[in-house]
């Protein structure tokens, strides 16, 4: 039997991504939500969320301790988000170059950071940085799960 591509493994992979309380107030959800479906990603979670700071710091976790911990939590909790799950290959590498750097300064034209952000405490929208990460995000940001259904254009995106 033909051995699986690598590739066909990371077509099904999926990654947390979420429009911050600033792109929500600068009415940069429309233009974010369609750069990912524009890619040929495949949307299968969606909502509007004012999340409390307790569970913004689980989010943030990995950074309780850094300086900018407690302003990143206010900023995070100051108004709702856009939580989403994307799927398709490659999902968390692809939505993190999407992104653009960390700090928006050096983030690339084209990106969402680099088109829409000039400070690292501002820069938009969050991507998950590892699929065990975005694994966690998603159960933690969707205990109700994810819907399922086809993607009908799959087949004209991936061969
Ligand atoms: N952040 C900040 N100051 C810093 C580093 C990070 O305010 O010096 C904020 C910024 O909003 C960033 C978030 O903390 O998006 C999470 O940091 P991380 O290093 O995980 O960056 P990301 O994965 O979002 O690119
Ligand atoms: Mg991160």
């Amino acid at each position: 039997p033909q051995p699986t591509p690598t590739v066909a493994m990371s077509v099904n992979e999926r990654t947390y991504i979420m429009v911050k309380p600033d792109g929500v107030q600068r009415g940069l959800v429309g233009n974010i939500i369609g750069r990912f479906e524009q890619r040929g990603f495949k949307l299968i979670a969606l909502k509007l969320v004012h999340a409390t700071p307790e569970h913004l710091e689980k989010h943030y976790a990995d950074l309780k301790g850094k300086p900018f911990f407690p302003g990143l939590i206010q900023y995070m909790a100051s108004g709702p988000v856009v939580a989403m799950v994307w799927q398709g290959l490659d999902a968390v590498k692809t939505g993190r170059s999407m992104l653009g750097a960390t700090n928006p300064l050096a983030s690339a034209p084209g990106t969402i950071r680099g088109d829409f952000a000039l400070a690292v405490g501002r820069n938009i929208c969050h991507g998950s940085d590892s699929v065990e990460n975005a694994e966690k995000e998603i159960a933690l940001w969707f205990p109700e799960g994810i819907v399922q259904y086809t993607h009908d254009q799959a087949k004209w995106i991936f061969e």
